[in-house]
């Protein structure tokens, strides 16, 4: 049995698949903030052609250009591994296998698409990138993607990942990146927020608001988002047809795939390629992730609304916990978003893809057993889909069944050590959202058609 199944640099995917492809319905349409139709012409305002074409593309194989492939194999292929000591422990006849995108230089999945993003805006003539990030990882990744095609970026953190993560601050800062607090009062958004909250701790749709405000007034500078929209979930499907090919070397194809899901774009991403299969009639479960404190899929409803706090976003049909939704300060900031991928919630809403939500301690659990048995400290958002996977596990332990069971480990939590610190002295808690704050919240929802 191999531990680690490895693909050579030439073996590296040439083109990502897009689920549209093979969806049996085209996807609903993005809405103008008024419910209008919107041209995809609307977008050029923030967004290169070349990513306003793929938001909008049906082709089932689109290119990946050599330079963007040039970047990528600074750290792909990446490995997939046979979690043995963990079945072991487990005592499970099922077999368990993760994909590591933890060893990007960010540490997580997100540079996959940040290096694409940053190539066409290097394209299209642009010298500035405005973004937001609440856990860090994504500011990270565009920090490091700006440095190495030469752009300004520019990133909006969420104010309390700014003050409990000073290391992924300069993290971004050390790609040349430079980063605010968000709310800011550089930013009409951020100065609305703070008139009504002048202790804001900030949240990814408010940090979205200030990103896009600044990108849509500048004709220098572009904005950049690191999940949810089609083009970011297509970035991410090098993750799935590497396991499959890594799969396929071993003679083996998953019962069930698993996946954190934020915005949906490492489920995306893993997910998608198998999902080809799924369409042509194979069985193959792809399961999404998510915490009991942001239920986006699991509690939320299938509506359109804005992407950010302060309506400035086109309108997508998602599952939504409300624009407004203020997430608890749970700590798998990754998760913290009350929208999710349009392509991830048509394909949950028509039951070809499945959700469910797990508690923080569980999540912590898992992780910490993860670590001491495979030795790699995950990110608490990574956590989620270990946490699932070992549930599946000891229910194979009692059937009997040895199903294969994936998972994508999204990234390591090195930078996330004071979360395991309180997990390790039993101060963290868990949190159900409350039914009545998802009610309120649903109640702000754009009144659309
Ligand atoms: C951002 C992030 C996530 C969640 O985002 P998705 O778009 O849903 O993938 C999960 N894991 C890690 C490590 C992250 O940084």
């Amino acid at each position: 049995m191999k531990t680690k199944i490895l693909l050579k640099e030439a073996d590296m995917p040439t083109h990502w698949y897009n689920v549209v492809a093979d969806m049996p319905n085209p996807p609903a349409p993005i809405l103008a903030p008024d419910g209008s139709p919107i041209s995809p012409d609307a977008l050029t305002a923030i967004f290169p052609e070349a990513i306003i074409e793929q938001e909008v593309s049906a082709e089932r194989w689109i290119p990946i250009p050599e330079e963007v492939r040039e970047v990528l194999r600074l750290w792909r292929p990446t490995p997939l591994y046979r979690a043995d000591r963990l079945e072991k422990v487990l005592k499970t006849p099922a077999k368990i296998y993760f994909k590591n995108e933890a060893v990007s230089p960010a540490g997580s999945h997100k540079p996959n698409t940040a290096v694409a993003q940053a190539y066409y805006n290097k394209l299209q003539g642009i010298k500035r990138l405005a973004t937001e990030t609440g856990a860090g990882q994504w500011g990270c990744s565009l920090a490091l993607a700006g440095q190495l095609f030469d752009l300004e970026v520019r990133v909006y953190m969420v104010r309390v990942s700014y003050d409990q993560k000073p290391y992924r601050r300069s993290m971004m800062q050390t790609w040349g990146a430079e980063v605010f607090p968000s709310p800011t009062d550089m930013t009409r958004s951020g100065r609305h927020i703070l008139e009504q909250h002048p202790d804001s701790p900030g949240s990814l749709g408010i940090a979205i608001s200030e990103a896009v405000e600044e990108a849509a007034g500048r004709t220098d500078t572009n904005y950049a988002l690191g999940s949810v929209l089609n083009h970011v979930l297509l970035h991410q499907t090098i993750i799935g047809e590497e396991a499959k090919k890594q799969l396929e070397w071993v003679g083996d194809y998953p019962d069930m795939v698993f996946a954190p899901c934020g915005g949906g774009s490492n489920f995306g991403g893993i997910a998608f390629p198998f999902f080809a299969d799924k369409a042509t009639g194979r069985r193959v479960d792809l399961v999404a992730v998510e915490p009991t404190s942001c239920p986006t899929l699991t509690k939320g409803v299938y509506a359109y609304d804005f992407g950010d706090t302060e309506g400035l976003t086109p309108l997508t049909k998602m599952y939504t916990l409300g624009h407004d939704f203020m997430p608890p300060g749970i700590h798998a900031g990754g998760l913290r978003y009350h929208g999710d991928s349009a392509l991830v919630s048509q394909l949950y809403d028509e039951g070809l893809v499945s959700a469910i939500a797990i508690p923080q301690l569980e999540t912590f659990e898992a992780g910490v057993l993860f670590a001491k048995t495979q030795g790699i400290i995950p990110a608490p958002e990574s956590c989620h889909a270990i946490a699932a996977t070992i549930r599946e596990a000891r229910r194979c332990a009692e059937t009997g069944e040895a199903k294969t069971l994936l998972f994508n480990l999204s990234g390591h939590g090195h930078f996330d050590m004071s979360a395991f610190d309180r997990y390790l002295k039993g101060e963290l808690e868990d949190f159900d959202y409350p039914q009545e704050a998802i009610h309120q919240s649903l109640a702000h929802l754009p009144k659309v058609g």
